[in-house]
């Protein structure tokens, strides 16, 4: 199955990806994880586009379009799950086309709707493993306490200058690709408020109708 998760920045796509990757066994196909490791490895595409992630803005398309396509083709056109991805028009016209090109549609395009008050408050107590990647928030899901202080960090762009301008780029940049899919009959919205187990169900229950064979293939073989 082929999915795109798409919403605001904090909207849990990441951690609702990373349950896709467990329960699904799909694959996790994020530009901003594939743009900080190519910045902490100093790549030329890391280097370039340190200054817009941290600022909190849009690296240009062709950019992620590189990485994107490449992490796809990768995993041979399927099973895969995307998390911010496309982000801008042009990145979804792209997309439809590279896998229109290899008669691989996307499945489902699920909307995780959060409002913004919702998501400065979930971003500013966000915190990240510097080694793991893996996402807590303070006060709801709190670092294990085994883990060393040291190695919990506040990622640059979730403090509020920068949450403020990622939900700006979302809303002018991001929106409209919302519209792009809209009409389509693989689009799909889902309330991203809730636990991330009920926000999961929602997910699953989407998926139950997009793709029927494929999770009762899925389900039979657990
Ligand atoms: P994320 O981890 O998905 O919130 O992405 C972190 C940052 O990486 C974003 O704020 C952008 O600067 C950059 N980024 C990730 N995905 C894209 C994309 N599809 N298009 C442009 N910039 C992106």
């Amino acid at each position: 199955m082929r999915i795109a998760l798409f919403g605001p920045p904090g909207a849990g796509k990441g951690t609702q990806a990373e349950q896709l990757v467990r329960r699904q066994g799909l694959v996790h196909v994020s530009t901003g994880d594939l743009l900080r490791t190519a910045m902490n490895e100093e790549t030329p595409v890391g280097k370039e586009a340190k200054e817009y992630v941290t600022a909190g803005k849009l690296v240009p398309d062709e950019l992620v379009r590189t990485l994107a396509e490449e992490a796809i083709a990768e995993h041979q056109f399927d099973d895969f799950v995307l998390d911010g991805y496309p982000r801008t028009l042009q990145q979804a016209e792209w997309l439809t086309a590279f896998l229109d090109e290899h008669n691989a549609p996307l499945d489902a395009v699920i909307l995780i709707d959060v409002s913004d008050e919702q998501i400065v408050e979930r971003l500013s107590r966000r915190r990240v493993h510097k080694e793991t990647g893996e996402n807590y928030h303070l006060d709801f899901r709190p670092p294990p306490p085994d883990v060393h202080e040291s190695l919990i960090i506040q990622r640059k762009d979730d403090r509020p200058e920068a949450i403020r301008q990622r939900l700006q780029v979302y809303h002018e940049e991001t929106r409209p690709v919302i519209s792009y899919y809209e009409d389509e009959d693989c689009f799909y919205q889902i309330d991203g408020v809730g636990s991330f187990e009920t926000v999961y169900s929602r997910i699953e229950a989407v998926l139950e109708e997009a793709v029927p064979d494929e999770m009762a293939a899925r389900a039979d073989s657990e």
